[in-house]
């Protein structure tokens, strides 16, 4: 309620599921911040999201096995209808999933976010994903196009929670992110969950995707779109 304190847009109000949704534009002023602290954040699938910081702060976010669990839940209980042809029921249980998903994505952007703001972080660095446009549009029709989608849910999560705030978003070239020794800068293949190198580093691998992330080349055209 406390958005509604701001300039108040247009009122626009749907049915859906039976349901009545009130929905409202708010115009806030966004005062970008001027620090320079980084924070890098990889996105994953095991591991939702990891965030370092520039002062080598770490922290996991979300929890990918309770996503893949769910994940399963929601498909079998789907076959099981599926097989009694309850084509409605069914409906209703992928809104159902989808609206879970989403409700996943606003808590890990969110606990990102605050993470960043408790460290005040001035720019949040996250990969850029390659063929959104394309991945949208065919997002159903495999399981990594579906990732890639889910990727980019939550990426304008962080960005517009993070935009609130004043902290600035921006998209890094993913090249190399994973395989780079954050280091010595050799290029090292992460065996499983584990990276090592010779030179005697050694983290998750997402620690060092993340930690990639905060320095690498930043994208022109911060703003990615679907
Ligand atoms: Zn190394």
């Amino acid at each position: 309620f406390d958005l509604l304190k701001h300039k108040l847009g247009t009122l626009r109000i749907t049915q859906k599921s039976g349901k009545w949704i009130a929905q409202i534009s708010v115009t806030i002023p966004t005062g970008e911040g001027t620090g320079l602290k980084v924070m890098g954040v990889d996105l994953g699938l095991k591991v939702p999201a990891v965030a370092v910081t520039d002062d080598e702060k770490v922290r996991f976010f979300g929890n990918g096995r309770q996503n893949k669990y769910m994940k399963r839940k929601f498909r079998s209980v789907r076959k099981a209808l599926g097989k009694k042809k309850k084509l409605n029921a069914i409906r209703k249980l992928d809104d159902k999933e989808q609206r879970w998903m989403k409700d996943q994505d606003h808590k890990v952007s969110r606990a990102i976010v605050d993470f960043a703001k408790e460290n005040k972080i001035s720019i949040i660095r996250l990969e850029r994903l390659a063929n959104i446009r394309q991945t949208a549009r065919t997002s159903r029709k495999n399981e990594k196009n579906l990732h890639s989608w889910s990727f980019y849910r939550l990426s304008q999560f962080i960005e517009y929670k993070a935009k609130l705030v004043g902290i600035k978003v921006e998209y890094v070239n993913p090249a190399y992110t994973s395989q780079t020794c954050p280091q010595c800068s050799v290029r090292n293949k992460a065996q499983d969950r584990k990276y090592k190198c010779e030179c005697g580093f050694e983290k998750h691998r997402d620690v060092v995707g993340a930690m990639n992330i905060r320095y690498a080349p930043v994208i022109d055209g911060n703003s990615q779109s679907a």
